[in-house]
């Protein structure tokens, strides 16, 4: 018998999971109260067995898929939950159907970039890669295409890991863990948790990467694995896994060392060779050789609206940095340039943990903050009293408040520490009006 499914949420990832499950032959009953009816594309609304409604008194759902947005306090997740029905994510409901071996990253900064780098290095590595998940295409939209794939490199978020209960990733791995998202996860530990959960479903044959140097947050279980466990570090050597020596990678691994030079590695930060030694380590599992990682890693150029340079007008660089939503990723922002920095923050902070900020706004390399955006006066309050500041409105009085403190040499730098939600739709719109504000003076 063909199963009711109820997809909450249809966005990208939603609608994904409506076409897969259609495409199934099951039943589906969808809703998302910032879609009107008439929005809802034909293809679906074409189907007898969709229907775009809020779930009816008494009806019956096998499961309920949540897209990754939606949090544990929505009323339809919670009477879902009270009614017991099993909630899940788009990654569980499309590894139920993957045959092909999966790399899973998670991470609180950087899976983006290591993702992409990672798909990069298998396809040079001359094997066929799906790249997606969280990030570009969701991984229900795997089945549109038959080409056929000898892997897939998944991004997950810990939204989606908290609801996925039975996919298995032969590679599996955690970049990083910090403070985020702990608006809906509660606490650092439930946050962890959810990270932890990529490892569940591993066996013998697979494997853990984990970080070398982040073992905060690490939950008991961690120690029990049944996969094999390999470390990546930015700091000092390791006797299994990879870390740097000099302008080389090395590997270690199965008892052999490979080196691999970085010569031509183009990313700036060591937050980026974190990102690199991850995915070097995940692609020589995956058996892709050194000449070909040494090329894939001289030609990565990076991901946009992640500390990209967007022009040089008068000697001032203009940086674009609006893919950083916390913190702790404008602090690797801030480390990766040197100074000096007229840096632009603000937008809607997640967490209040401006104070983070205060360590890379002393010592003179942030010569000035321009503040704008609904929380501007939290973010003043964190700023040292030494720091010159000015506090605008909105971003387009900040670039033009920034071109006129900068001088030659200057770097600006928008990394706000901040969610975009409260002037654009996401962090790629707010990047875009960057961009043209500054290509505009
Ligand atoms: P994610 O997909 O996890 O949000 P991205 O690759 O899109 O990560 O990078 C987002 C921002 O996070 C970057 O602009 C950079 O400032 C910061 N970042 C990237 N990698 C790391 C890392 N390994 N550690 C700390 N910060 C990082």
């Amino acid at each position: 018998m063909k199963k009711v499914v109820f997809v909450l949420g249809l966005g990208r990832t939603g609608l994904s999971v409506c076409r897969f499950l259609l495409q199934k032959g099951e039943k589906v009953v969808a809703y998302d109260d910032a879609l009107p009816v008439e929005k809802v594309p034909r293809a679906l609304v074409d189907s007898s067995r969709f229907s775009f409604s809020l779930p009816e008194q008494g009806e019956h759902f096998e499961e309920a898929v949540i897209s990754p947005g939606i949090g544990p306090s929505n009323p339809l997740v919670q009477t879902f939950q009270q009614s017991g029905v099993p909630l899940v994510s788009d990654i569980e409901v499309a590894c139920r159907y993957i045959s092909f071996p999966l790399i899973g990253i998670t991470g609180s900064q950087g899976k983006s970039t290591t993702v992409s780098l990672l798909g990069n290095i298998l396809q040079e590595g001359g094997f066929r890669v799906f790249i997606g998940g969280n990030l570009g295409i969701p991984l229900c939209d795997v089945f549109n295409d038959t080409a056929g794939y000898d892997w897939g490199v998944v991004e997950l978020s810990s939204f989606q890991l908290e609801r996925t209960h039975t996919a298995r990733f032969h590679i599996a791995g955690i970049l990083n863990v910090f403070p985020n998202h702990l608006d809906r996860h509660g606490t650092m530990r439930s946050y962890a948790e959810a990270k932890y959960r990529i490892f569940d479903n591993q066996k013998n044959e697979d494997f853990s990467l984990l970080n070398g140097i982040q073992t905060a947050w690490q939950p008991p279980r961690i120690r029990s694995l049944r996969s094999r466990t390999l470390l990546f570090t930015t700091n000092g050597r390791l006797f299994e896994g990879i870390y740097f020596g000099g302008n080389q990678l090395i590997a270690m691994l199965d008892g052999k060392k490979i080196a691999i030079s970085k010569e031509k590695w183009a990313l700036p930060g060591r937050h980026n060779l974190e990102n690199l030694a991850f995915a070097a380590l995940a692609a020589l599992t995956a058996g892709v050789t050194p000449e070909a990682l040494e090329r894939a890693i001289s030609s990565f150029r990076g991901l946009p609206h992640r500390i990209e340079l967007v022009t040089e007008k008068n000697g001032v660089y203009f940086y674009n940095d609006s893919k950083s939503t916390t913190p702790v990723a404008t602090k690797a922002a801030v480390e990766s340039l040197s100074g000096p920095i007229i840096l632009l923050l603000g937008g809607r902070g997640k967490c209040r943990n401006f104070h983070q900020l205060e360590e890379i706004l002393v010592g003179g390399k942030v010569k000035k903050a321009i503040i704008f955006g609904e929380d501007r006066l939290e973010i003043v309050k964190h700023l040292p009293q030494s720091l010159p500041r000015e506090v605008v409105v909105d971003l387009a009085e900040a670039v033009k408040k920034a071109v006129y403190s900068a001088t030659r040499g200057d770097k600006v730098l928008l990394s706000p520490a901040c969610t975009s939600w409260d002037g654009y739709r996401d962090y790629e719109q707010r990047g875009e009006h960057f961009r043209r504000l500054v290509n505009g003076f």
